[in-house]
């Protein structure tokens, strides 16, 4: 069994074009996983060639995968994949799940950038541990301490230089270890030999004042280092060491590594960096929910001795079929091996369990609490939770929320039909709140989910990922509606057809009922309604539930109690009570005053604290009422209920009011009656569709 203790589960982020793709590579490179390294090609295909087609398969399935795996000083390191430029996708929140650490590369010239404020805010939120690396160090511009300030300032991080940079720009040559106050060359073709050096003179003094005010800083996480420094003594490097991993876990520090990946500098140790500051599965406390107590949040212990508990959190189709990648949180998974599925309560065995690394796929046997292996060929989607027998908790809430947004899309040719369908098959498994479903009427495909940003994420997708070229229309709320009280019903439905006639009364009452309830109670005496036809009418009302003749919209809910009526000997028939109930449905509908619901969101907004204004305004003027706001260290959150129907288009309406600098999250919250204006508009619009068809 491996010590826990030497796996590291890392993401690393980026703005894009910082490097996260040449810093992959290379770190794979110097873990000995690939054996070859060539240039990025330029991001409009020109620029560099491949030397062969073997290379670029290597690294692109290596770079591209979900979760590479690699060793370093004896340490698992399973680097997973975090797309950092899309926001809040259900995708990147999963991944974030997953690390217990991470690297965030900032460009040595650009620095902080918006995108890093993004993903700052995602590893804050998930409390992820972090290390950076400021990149590029040899372009013109470069200054690591300034980068440093930045993530002080911008980002307020407790951020400190742990390196200097030995020259700068085309003179960048090395690096300062600060803790080990030595300096380090990188050797060789490729950077491969690390020569260590005493640190030159020139750099000396910058260097000792630069160690004193870290050992100060990080002097608050280590009592004995504490004391050394008040002492004015030494400390060894096992106190500095010892001090710098607990700030960096107890998310109260971030040390700031230097090099370029380019010109292979600083790389290796940034992976010293990984593995002697960045937790292991067990220094991190990782939660599942309980179903059982109305999914509490319960801490899971990284332990192997324990019965299973696992999260399939990416699916991907590879080289190799269908990979699903598999975070273990307690227990141990071997091949042959039966789990079950929470969501769908089935079993699966476990055929294959392997590891990515670099283009290799390596077959193991087991794994263990706190890795991260590929399953292949077990049919579930992203998302589920894999357990033992016996194990009760889950590692994400079983409540699927109905979808609140609807857009159609439209293939522009058949091509593209055969490639939206692949898309949306996909989408479907990895996502449980998309939806797709036929318009009945217009024969549209509509996507439906939980924002509109997740389909806009998603609409990029199908164009990127598959090719799917499509028209989309634009997004549609999913209002409901209801009826506000309860209305009684009398109606008889008779035709004389020529030859057989229909016949059939029902007597009862409509009402509200939960939200989401259908619910059909039968009361009738004297058997006026033959018990065969009792079915018949609960059919005729469960039929009108789709579309309410108000403005039609799905019914939040429907009590119906049918207390009498009268059939016919001959005449009487299942068809003629399913037509008598939605008969009396639509008669008697407006007698119980419906009313429109409209689907509010929880949103946060979050920014710069000298933007609150700005921040509240955009959320009042979208009906919003704000529900409370939280102030962190410059950084200000703001959050309300707002309608859905106003959020389209938020997001550039936010950035335009803020510079770029706040960004928001939205989710589902309930549903409530609309307003007077907008229930009008809705019947408005209702009764045009109407008049069209
Ligand atoms: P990503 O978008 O974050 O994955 O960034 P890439 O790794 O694709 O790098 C973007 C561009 O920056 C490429 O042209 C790289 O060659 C270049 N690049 C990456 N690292 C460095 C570096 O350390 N120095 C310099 N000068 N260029 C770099």
């Amino acid at each position: 069994m491996v010590d826990i203790g030497r796996f590291r589960n890392i993401g690393i982020s980026a703005h894009i074009d910082s490097g996260k793709t040449t810093l992959t590579e290379r770190i794979l490179f110097y873990t000995e996983r690939i054996h070859a390294m060539h240039e990025v090609r330029g991001k409009d295909g020109v620029g560099a060639t491949m030397d062969s087609m073997e290379l670029e398969r290597e690294r692109g399935i290596t770079i591209a995968s979900a979760a590479t795996h690699t060793t370093w000083r004896e340490h698992h390191i399973n680097i997973i994949d975090t797309p950092g430029h899309v926001d809040f996708t259900i995708e990147v929140e999963r991944s974030l799940r997953v690390l217990d650490g991470a690297i965030m590369i900032l460009c040595g010239v650009a620095g902080v950038q918006s995108q890093s404020i993004t993903v700052d805010r995602q590893m804050r939120r998930n409390g992820v541990p972090r290390i950076a690396f400021v990149n590029k160090l040899d372009r013109v511009g470069a200054d690591p301490a300034r980068v440093a300030d930045q993530l002080q300032e911008k980002l307020k991080l407790n951020a400190r230089l742990v390196q200097l940079p030995i020259g700068l720009e085309a003179d960048f040559r090395g690096v300062v270890d600060l803790v080990r106050m030595k300096g380090l060359y990188f050797d060789g073709v490729t950077g491969e030999k690390v020569r260590e050096e005493e640190i030159p003179g020139e750099l000396l003094l910058e260097a000792q004042e630069r160690r004193e005010s870290l050992l100060e800083c990080l002097a608050d996480f280590d009592e004995e280092l504490m004391e050394t420094v008040l002492a004015e003594e030494e400390p060894d490097l096992e106190q500095v060491r010892r001090a710098l991993r607990a700030g960096v876990i107890e998310l109260g520090f971030v040390p700031v590594f230097c090099g370029s990946a380019y010109k292979n500098k600083g790389v290796q140790p940034l992976l010293d960096g990984v593995v002697d500051y960045l937790p292991g599965p067990a220094e991190v406390v990782n939660h599942a929910l309980d179903p059982n107590r109305e999914e509490a949040r319960v801490p899971v212990a990284c332990d192997p001795a324990k019965p299973l508990l696992g999260y399939a959190f990416k699916l991907e189709d590879g080289p190799y079929g269908q990979l699903t990648y598999f975070r273990l949180y307690q227990g141990v998974l071997a091949r042959g091996d039966t789990i079950w599925n929470a969501r769908t309560g089935r079993k699966v065995r476990v055929g294959r369990l392997g590891r990515l690394h670099a283009s290799r796929l390596e077959d193991i046997d087991r794994a263990q609490a706190g890795d991260i292996v590929a399953l292949f060929g077990i049919d579930c989607a992203s998302g589920d939770t894999f357990r033992a027998a016996g194990v009760e908790l889950v590692l994400s809430s079983m409540h699927v929320p109905e979808p609140v947004v609807h857009l159609a899309v439209n293939p522009v040719d058949r091509k593209a039909a055969g490639s939206l369908s692949k898309a949306l098959q996909r989408f479907s498994k990895e996502d449980p709140t998309f939806r797709v479903t036929q318009d009945r009427e217009s024969g549209e495909t509509v996507i439906s989910g939980m924002g509109e940003l997740q389909l806009e994420v998603y609409v990029e997708r199908m164009k990127r990922e598959y090719g799917a070229q499509v028209e989309v229309g634009a997004p549609r709320v999913a209002y409901r509606e209801r009826l506000t009280r309860e209305v009684a019903f009398d109606y008889t439905h008779r035709k004389q057809t020529g030859g057989a006639g229909q016949y059939g009364r029902i007597i009862g009452e409509m009402a509200p009922s939960e939200e989401g309830v259908f619910e059909f109670q039968e009361e009738v005496r004297g058997g006026n309604v033959p018990q065969e036809f009792i079915p018949s009418v609960e059919k005729g009302f469960r039929a009108m539930l789709a579309k309410g003749p108000f403005i039609g919209a799905p019914l939040d809910g429907l009590k119906v109690v049918l207390r009498d009526g009268n059939a016919h000997a001959v005449d009487s028939s299942d068809n003629a009570f399913q037509a008598a109930a939605r008969g009396a449905f639509r008669q008697f509908y407006r007698a119980g005053r419906p009313e429109a619901l409209e689907p509010l969101m929880n949103v946060s907004v979050e920014g710069p604290s000298e933007f609150q204004g700005e921040m509240v305004a955009t959320l009042l003027q979208r009906r919003g009422i704000l529900v409370g706001t939280t102030e962190d260290q410059g950084f200000i959150r703001v959050d309300a209920e707002v309608p859905l129907a106003e959020m389209f288009g938020y997001a550039s309406a936010l950035r335009s009011a803020t510079q770029g600098k706040a960004e928001f999250t939205m989710e589902f919250r309930r549903y409530a009656p609309a307003p007077e204006e907008v229930e009008q508009e809705l019947v408005e619009a209702f009764r045009r569709e109407k008049e069209k068809r």
